[in-house]
């Protein structure tokens, strides 16, 4: 069997983190069983389904990492659903009804009042032709519902275990509104059926539609996939992630400047038992993927994380994968620039401000007590080239010439040199500031 999964997001608005959890899920076991990772946008509320939704989408996608094998939309597809449901409504599965929101509604209170659960009664199949006459010639159009079996539905499901739905104690599922529009259950498991969907990987608010789309998939003659429903995420508050909280949506996550895989690394992991690792490549995230490991607890994201996984993946990443991104920022050739500054980024932008500490102007800070132990640290400035050794000998020459140690020997050297209490090491800095810069920079001459 070919393992292929499908991430089905609708493009109404931006992806936000919990999307990329799913899309991640379905991307990494499909990968991890060389199979096929299928993205479908599920558009069929035209109304509120954007092109600019679908290709921030894809822009999203491409920033994680998720290439994906096939991509389709369901606007393309409305002549298999119409050929389903018709398949369907032929043989007695799917029927019209023809009550308002409001009756239903009533209908709803009276089965609460009397105590009993609020299940569609089926009063739709009892209607005479004369009452569906009546009905039309009133303008009313009907809406269509599934005919559940009434038997449970069990399934092994990958992250819960055995799964069991008495569809008898469900309401038979609209799957088509009275305006003629598809809800997502119909359409969903026909495109599952014809992408040949080998496993729904899913988030667990979709458990009890299983139910459903399993007999439907019987129905049709399809085969049933393996189900995954992994728990739902939560803010760090404990708040539910919506799609339209907008200071989660991945497009400002992106912006915000963090590596896509420090997102990765943190969301494979949450609502596991193993611990969040800095991961550099999807290929070891992929290999390192389990989906059976998945708990049932909620999986809490603190943005705050990906903050700091951010910092521990720039620290671990080698001069390779940084180097075009280097280039491209005019920063200098070869890795012992990015070993000397790794450890002090937080995001990759911020080797823009240490080449502005190299290249400068930097406004030299000395302070007035330190005038004179700058001015001999000039003197004593080894003269040339500056190499990775210049400061330490530097340092010790002028620890014993001074008597200065620790922060009262380096820092204002630091301060004269970057103009900053902070930064790299400076002991790789100085060589890339250069012998000249230096000189001026100790004369305490902007440069
Ligand atoms: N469009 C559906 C959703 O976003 C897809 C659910 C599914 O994966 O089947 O909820």
């Amino acid at each position: 069997m070919t393992v292929r999964t499908r991430f089905a997001p609708s493009p109404t608005g931006m992806l936000h983190v919990g999307n990329a959890r799913a899309a991640l899920f379905c991307f990494l076991f499909a990968k991890g069983q060389g199979g096929d990772f299928i993205l479908r946008m599920d558009d069929t509320d035209k109304a509120r389904s954007t092109e600019e939704f679908a290709e921030a989408i894809k822009a999203d996608l491409a920033w994680l990492g998720m290439d994906y094998d096939e991509t389709f939309k369901q606007s393309d597809r409305f002549d298999k659903y119409e050929a389903a449901f018709d398949d369907l409504k032929a043989r007695g599965l799917v029927y019209a009804c023809y009550e308002t929101p409001d009756e239903l509604e009533r209908k709803r209170k009276r089965q609460l009042a009397r105590g009993k659960p609020p299940v569609y009664d089926r009063a739709a199949l009892e209607l005479t032709d004369e009452q569906i006459a009546a009905h039309e010639a009133e303008g009313r159009n009907p809406h269509y519902r599934f005919k559940l079996s009434g038997n449970a539905i069990v399934w092994n499901d990958m992250v819960r275990g055995e799964q069991k739905i008495e569809t008898a104690s469900l309401s038979d599922p609209v799957i088509r509104r009275a305006d003629g529009t598809w809800l997502y259950t119909l359409p969903s498991v026909v495109d599952d059926i014809d992408a040949n969907i080998s496993h729904v990987i899913r988030g667990e608010d979709h458990v009890t539609n299983s139910g459903a789309q399993i007999e439907i998939i019987e129905a049709l003659g399809g085969k049933v996939p393996v189900f995954a429903h992994f728990s739902l995420m939560l803010a760090a508050d404990g708040g539910a992630l919506s799609k339209r909280f907008g200071s989660l949506s991945l497009r400002d996550i992106r912006e915000s400047g963090v590596e896509a895989m420090s997102l990765n690394s943190l969301i494979a992991r949450l609502g596991t038992a193993d611990p969040v690792e800095p991961v550099q490549d999807m290929a070891t995230l992929i290999k390192g993927f389990d989906m059976t490991r998945l708990g049932r607890a909620p999986a809490r994201f603190d943005a705050e994380d990906v903050t700091r996984l951010n910092a521990r993946i720039l620290h671990d990443m080698p001069y390779e994968a940084a180097a075009p991104r280097l280039a491209a920022m005019g920063a200098p050739e070869g890795a012992a620039f990015w070993d000397g500054v790794k450890g002090n980024l937080k995001l990759f932008d911020d080797v823009g401000d240490i080449l502005r500490l190299i290249e400068g102007p930097v406004s030299p800070v000395i302070e007035a007590d330190d005038v004179d132990y700058v001015a001999t640290a000039l003197d004593a400035l080894p003269q040339g080239d500056l190499t990775e050794q210049s400061w330490s000998e530097w340092t010790q020459n002028l620890k014993e010439s001074t008597g200065r140690k620790g922060r009262a020997l380096f820092m204002p050297l630091r301060q004269a040199l970057t103009g900053q209490a902070h930064g790299p090491e400076m002991q790789h800095l100085l060589p890339l500031i250069g012998y000249d810069k230096a000189v001026a920079r100790l004369q305490g001459k902007e440069g």
